[in-house]
């Protein structure tokens, strides 16, 4: 019996309602991805418990799989899902919410006015709506895996255990950590360390990695570096904000006399799993020490351009090779936008049109971003159609206009993708969206139980930024 519908308690204890574990993609124009990246016409993968068994032509994986269910991709390309480096579920509820007041000048008030005081109207089921919206934009949008970094400072034990549920529950692979921060006090910062290592060590689905989240430098005293440092079991990495804004650089040469790279290599920060996000600001000792120590960086050029931070040297990273990742930073999580704004970003800030070519924005999107991802998901080969690899795939209705080829496709990526194009999106071999039908979650109920909890974060979120 090939054919599962509803409720499928083969693999997953806790799957609710997807479809087909076992079946054929048949009629694909394949994009492998990987190292021997290609493009296969009328091509046919044979997907079982949540893995690529099989590549081939259709008429050859037909005859050889001639029971299995099939999903007929109508020519569409079929590819890698996308992978999102960074993000935070938690900031759906600032969608369209005024900040009183002035408008921020800089970044440090964006965090003062916008981020602080939203994050602390945060309770549980706010906590849960926040990433169910994000997660049903993310298999809208073809992004199959996603690397969070939550803060709910009112709401910080089993917060973690929350968001997992969603995950679950929307069917994606997730890694989730909690940002821990002295900003709101000790026992705060200490309830951060714990939800960390109680979510590491919690029994989870194969599909949710952990780590361990740290704010950034400016809102970590010493104090609390060393109780994170010596809490993180030694195989973990952190999941870091690193000189966003001059203002990091700034507090950490006045509180320690170092910059904020050397500052962090004080206390272990940097192993070979810690994600470094943006690093718009580190000068050329801290990017070698990034580089030497082997540390993840990602970069999110709309919200570094969003928040006028500034833009990280993403050429020089990329040619000292660096593990240059892309995120979002909690924007849609529709990664081509990214990718688009990062091709671009550094064109117009350099004044050069060679900078951030579509060769070096694939190499950290697709590839960088899936090497990354493996390191949470043991035994998992992920970015890339593969036999062995996982079946996180999705379908874009593109039609070429011109010759489509590996060593063009990032460029048709770049100018001829959207998001709207992805029609469906696998996960594990559970197909998750089918011609743009959400089949695990329902947008309509979830946004309507976001939209009836919104006037009370609003509401908390005022009254915080009202006691600022
Ligand atoms: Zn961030």
């Amino acid at each position: 019996m090939k054919f599962i519908a509803g409720c499928v308690t083969l693999a997953h204890s806790h799957w609710q309602c997807s479809r087909w574990v076992v079946v054929l993609i048949t009629n694909a124009t394949v994009v492998t991805w990987g190292e021997a990246n290609q493009v296969f016409t009328d091509h046919a993968i044979y997907i079982d418990v949540g893995k690529i068994v099989a590549i081939g032509t259709s008429a050859n994986l037909i005859a050889q799989y001639p029971a299995a269910e099939r999903i007929d991709a109508k020519g569409q390309l079929v590819m890698p899902g996308n992978i999102c480096a960074h993000t935070h579920f938690y900031g759906a509820y600032a969608r369209g919410m005024a900040i009183p007041g002035e408008p921020p000048a800089n970044f440090p008030q964006i965090l003062e006015r916008l981020w602080w005081p939203l994050d602390k109207a945060l309770d549980k089921d706010t906590v849960r709506a926040s990433a169910l919206v994000s997660l049903v934009d993310a298999v809208k949008h073809g992004t199959t895996t996603l690397i969070d970094h939550h803060a709910s400072p009112n709401f910080i034990d089993g917060s973690l255990d929350v968001i997992a549920e969603a995950v679950e529950q929307a069917g994606l692979r997730a890694v989730l950590c909690y940002e821990v921060t002295d900003r709101d006090g000790e026992d705060k910062m200490r309830a951060g360390v714990a939800e960390n290592v109680r979510f590491i060590r919690s029994k989870r689905s194969s599909r949710i990695g952990a780590t361990f989240g740290l704010h950034a430098s400016l809102t970590l005293n010493d104090a609390a570096l060393r109780a994170c440092a010596d809490a993180n079991p030694a195989d973990k990495g952190f999941h870091i904000h690193v000189a966003e804004h001059e203002a990091d650089e700034e507090d950490s040469l006045r509180s320690s006399g170092k910059r904020v790279v050397q500052r962090l290599n004080e206390f272990g920060i940097w192993r070979d799993k810690t994600i470094a996000a943006h690093c718009v600001h580190i000068d050329e000792a801290e990017r070698q020490l990034l580089q030497q120590k082997g540390v993840w960086i990602t970069h999110q050029p709309r919200s570094n351009m969003n928040n006028a931070v500034g833009a990280m040297a993403f050429d020089n990273m990329m040619a000292q090779n660096m593990r240059i990742c892309i995120g979002n930073d909690g924007f849609s999580n529709n990664m081509w936008a990214d990718w688009k704004e990062a091709y671009l970003l550094h064109k117009v800030v350099s004044r050069d049109p060679r900078k951030a070519n579509g060769g070096d924005i694939v190499r950290a999107g697709v590839y960088n971003n899936a090497r990354l991802a493996e390191q949470f998901f043991e035994q998992t080969i992920l970015g890339e159609i593969s036999v062995g690899a996982a079946a996180d795939l999705i379908f874009v209705d593109y039609h070429p206009f011109t010759p489509l080829h590996v060593g063009n496709l990032p460029w048709h990526i770049l100018f001829g993708f959207e998001s709207s194009m992805v029609t469906t999106t696998i996960v594990d071999g559970h197909v998750l969206m089918q011609d743009r039908q959400l089949i695990t979650l329902n947008e309509a109920e979830i946004a309507r139980e976001a939209l009836e909890l919104a006037p009370k974060v609003w509401e908390r979120y005022n009254a915080n930024i009202q006691a600022l």
